[in-house]
């Protein structure tokens, strides 16, 4: 058994973190944020389909953990979705498993820092890549005493 909370299990970063309404220019638009751990209920659950118990077990929480964890995050896309606000996913306690790199350039996605041959048409021969796992880091505990008593496990 680990200690009394554990962090929970991201098992790589989104690909995107920063969506806005297309019809939108002002830049004076609410926001809401989702953490990295509700995406990821979120991929897990309305995207892969899972059931929420195994969803949980790849999460490592509880299964009622992550019901209430999904259920917050539905609701913040739902608000998003329907008032028109900016959705950032950012932060939260959790760890990685992998990591995706991005061509800065380009924006391929890829889980190893190479080209994958497709995007080479058009000519990018970037060699600098961008490892999402840093770009989008868990909240650094020393400094969120806060989220650690929020996303403590029962
Ligand atoms: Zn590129």
């Amino acid at each position: 058994m680990r200690g009394p909370y554990r962090r929970r299990r991201v098992q790589r970063p989104p690909r995107m973190h920063r969506f806005r309404p297309a019809e939108t220019l002002g830049d004076e638009l609410p926001v809401t944020r989702l953490s990295v751990s509700e995406y990821e209920a979120i991929r897990l659950a309305d995207l892969l389909g899972l059931e929420h118990r195994e969803a949980a077990e790849h999460m490592a929480i509880s299964r009622p953990t992550f019901t209430r964890l999904i259920e917050k995050a539905r609701h913040k896309v739902a608000q998003a979705l329907v008032e028109g606000h900016e959705l950032v996913i950012e932060g939260g306690l959790f760890d990685y498993v992998e990591t995706l790199y991005r061509c800065p350039q380009c924006g391929e996605i890829s889980p190893r820092p190479v080209h994958q041959g497709k995007r080479a048409r058009h000519g990018c021969r970037s060699s600098r890549w961008e490892d999402l796992a840093e770009r989008f880091p868990p909240d650094s505990t020393e400094r969120s005493g806060h989220g650690h008593a929020r996303e403590r496990q029962r």
